[in-house]
């Protein structure tokens, strides 16, 4: 498989497309420790699918917006395992509301939740990614074009495109590709909110996407059959945007 001997970090693997990630991960051969947030239960049958499959898995909880937590996090899987694979900036999340009606604690929130985060994974786990390893950040369509009711959210994830492009530069240095994969719309939760918004209508492909087609697309990247691509964002859209 291709992936074998690898291992793996998806933040956010709980549910949605994070747990779809972990779990083609582990199908192309990774052992895959997620972390989520409040979701044990879920977590932990992610886990229990993965160890049913053959491969290790390991579910840890930590809060993303929570600095010292991603430090401990990192200290705990670098005495444990000393070195990752592959690193997947999945976490995230979404409050839509009419621009003039967001509050500023919630844009807090989301940047914090959804962009710095990814700096502070990558920050902490740089040093325990093994030369020709791969960062992968989820981004969003809503970061490329404009989401409508979502200011705050496609700010974070346009900001996820810079910041995956600028780790690429720094990344290189250590033979480390950083990509993201920007998803249009995909069945979670998550994309409830925007029913009704009329985005749907303008897919090509006339239907939203599964997350086994993003979670695909993710364990590419993280495979050598994509050794010479980085500095890339890779949509999965159904052409919503192109
Ligand atoms: P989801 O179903 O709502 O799952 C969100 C995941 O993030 C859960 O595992 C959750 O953990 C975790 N999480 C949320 N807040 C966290 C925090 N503060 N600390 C740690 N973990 C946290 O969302 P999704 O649809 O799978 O989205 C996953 C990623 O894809 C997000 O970055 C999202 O922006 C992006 N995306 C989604 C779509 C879409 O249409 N669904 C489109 C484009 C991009 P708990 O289960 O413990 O709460």
């Amino acid at each position: 498989m291709k992936l074998s001997g690898k291992l793996a970090i998806v933040t956010g693997g709980s549910r949605g497309i994070g747990r779809g990630i972990a779990l083609d991960l582990s199908a192309s051969g990774a052992d895959v420790i997620i972390t989520y947030n409040e979701n044990s239960q879920m977590a932990e049958d992610v886990i229990n699918e993965i160890k049913s499959k053959g491969q290790k898995g390991y579910a840890y909880r930590l809060n993303v917006r929570d600095g010292n937590g991603i430090k401990a996090f990192a200290e705990e899987v670098k005495k444990t395992f000393r070195n990752i694979d592959i690193l997947v900036n999945n976490a995230g999340i979404n409050k839509p509301n009419d621009f003039d009606q967001i509050p500023i604690e919630h844009w807090h929130e989301i940047m914090e939740t959804n962009l710095t985060s990814v700096f502070m994974m990558s920050q902490q786990f740089l040093p325990m990614i093994v030369e020709g390893g791969s960062v992968i950040n989820i981004a969003s369509v809503s970061g490329q074009y404009g989401g409508p009711r979502t200011t705050h959210y496609c700010v974070s994830k346009a900001g996820i495109i810079a910041l995956t492009q600028n780790a690429a530069i720094f990344f290189a240095k250590k033979g480390i590709r950083v990509n993201a994969v920007s998803p249009g719309l995909i069945e979670t939760e998550m994309s409830a909110a925007a029913n009704q918004l009329g985005i749907d209508d303008k897919i090509l492909l006339k239907r939203r996407g599964s997350v086994q087609e993003v979670a695909k697309v993710v364990s590419f990247l993280a495979s050598d059959d994509a050794s010479y691509i980085t500095a890339q964002v890779i949509n999965v859209n159904g052409g919503l945007y192109f």
